[in-house]
């Protein structure tokens, strides 16, 4: 599968260009993996994009900048083919843990929608990774916690918790709350609160699941048993979120992604550490006996979930999926779990090598078994992933043998 190929998925069929047509969204960690094709698909359907990254150090910002490139090219393309009523697109570079920056960014985002106010964002920013050592908690703590406060602090600042008054021009006029939450947030309200908040949450909040499950992980289990500090400091920002939803009437989708697959995909992801080491023919570190599983998802496939999480209430309100609350967790995952074995076979086939594999025993931040269960994402979202995982990993390898094994300059 080629680019081409995942810019026909990422563009998906949700929403037609015209009923976005100035909508201004700001992506915060847009020059990552999953946020440069957040931003490509956005920009494809005809919303305008204030895209924000601070190149972190995590892994080579060089790798950031290409993936930016990609999205100024998709950017000038919309032009050239639409003229001035394409979307508009700006990058800024902020660090979403200071809210001199945010405020620019809303700014930034009323200029694009001819002085309309910002009402969606899609946070992405944040520190990955469930293997880094503990020594670096606090790291983890500014990158996923302290950022994510500002983030839905900066909503709340710039009216995402108002309610709509007559002639609101973001919120349709037939919208309305309709929240039919467990925790009754948002029931019996007149008015549409005007702004939503999507974010990145992550599989890893579930821990290892309860005792002795091997089952799909559904959103109402338990998730207070986390492996990582990782895992601990994204469930700790849906908590937050949860705060702010109820205390300053925020609506805010918390997205739990489910390792995700395709063009892009961060150095520190087994796609790269694995197919690195398989190209060059050393032994590759196996976590146990091959009998882990992950339930792989297509990138393309999450930004299309990540898509139509923004656009909930409007889709509930015309009738496409069922109304949820104002606060919401949403599995995005593909509902079928790879064992490591199965992985690493159809890894070495598509590279064309023999692994040579070393086990080692499992870390102790390492779940048996990830597995959505997307009966939620069904509803509220009509998400239903759509590429096979043998896809989503043949798309990863034919850019990283383009990009990183076979290119004369290749990316780190
Ligand atoms: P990524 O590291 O490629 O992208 C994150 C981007 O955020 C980076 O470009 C980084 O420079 C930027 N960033 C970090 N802190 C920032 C800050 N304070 N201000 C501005 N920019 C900042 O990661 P990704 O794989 O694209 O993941 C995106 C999100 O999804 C993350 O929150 C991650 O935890 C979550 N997630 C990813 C996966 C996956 O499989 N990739 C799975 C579960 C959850």
């Amino acid at each position: 599968m080629t680019e081409s190929h995942l810019n026909a998925i990422t563009s998906g069929d949700i929403s037609t260009n015209q009923s976005h047509r100035g909508q201004t969204v700001i992506v915060t960690g847009a020059a990552g993996f999953i946020g440069s094709h957040t931003c490509e698909a956005l920009l494809r359907r005809g919303d305008n994009v204030v895209a924000i990254d601070s190149f972190t150090r995590h892994y080579d910002p060089a790798r950031k900048h290409a993936n930016l490139a990609s999205v100024q090219a998709t950017a000038d393309a919309i032009w050239r083919a639409a003229g001035p009523s394409a979307p508009k697109y700006t990058f800024l570079e902020a660090d979403c843990r200071r809210a001199d920056d945010l405020d620019r960014a809303f700014q930034i985002g009323a200029t694009l929608s001819a002085g309309r106010p910002v009402r969606r964002m899609i946070h992405l920013a944040g520190r990955a990774s469930v293997r880094a050592p503990v020594s670096e908690a606090p790291d983890y703590v500014a990158m996923n916690v302290v950022a994510t406060t500002e983030i839905l602090e900066a909503c709340r600042r710039h009216g995402f918790g108002d309610t709509a008054g007559a002639g609101s021009p973001v919120v349709p006029a037939t919208a309305q709350r309709t929240s039919i939450s467990g925790d009754g947030l948002g029931m019996g309200q007149a008015h549409p609160i005007v702004g939503h908040l999507a974010m990145a949450s992550s599989s890893s909040v579930y821990g290892g699941g309860p005792p002795g499950w091997d089952g799909p992980f559904h959103e109402d289990m338990t998730a207070d048993r986390p492996l990582s500090v990782y895992a601990a400091t994204k469930r700790a920002t849906e908590v937050i979120a949860h705060a702010f939803a109820r205390v300053s009437n925020l609506r805010v989708t918390c997205l739990r992604f489910f390792t995700v697959v395709g063009p892009r995909a961060r150095p520190d992801l087994t796609p790269s550490i694995f197919g690195r080491a398989i190209w060059e023919g050393r032994p590759i570190t196996r976590f146990g006996d091959g009998s882990m599983a992950r339930d792989y998802t297509f990138v393309g496939d999450t930004v299309t979930g990540i898509l139509a999480s923004l656009d909930r209430f409007e889709r509930a309100n015309a009738g496409i999926v069922e109304p949820g609350g104002d606060y919401e967790i949403i599995n995005l995952g593909n509902d079928r779990p790879i064992s490591l074995s199965q992985y690493l076979e159809t890894l070495a086939g598509l590279l064309d090598r023999t692994p040579v594999i070393k086990e080692v025993p499992v870390p102790p931040s390492e779940p048996h078994s990830t597995w959505a269960d997307l009966s939620k994402a069904r509803r509220l979202l009509a998400y239903a992933p759509t590429t096979p995982f043998e896809e989503a990993l043949a798309s990863f390898v034919e850019w990283y043998r383009a990009t990183v094994l076979e290119s004369p300059v290749p990316l780190s």
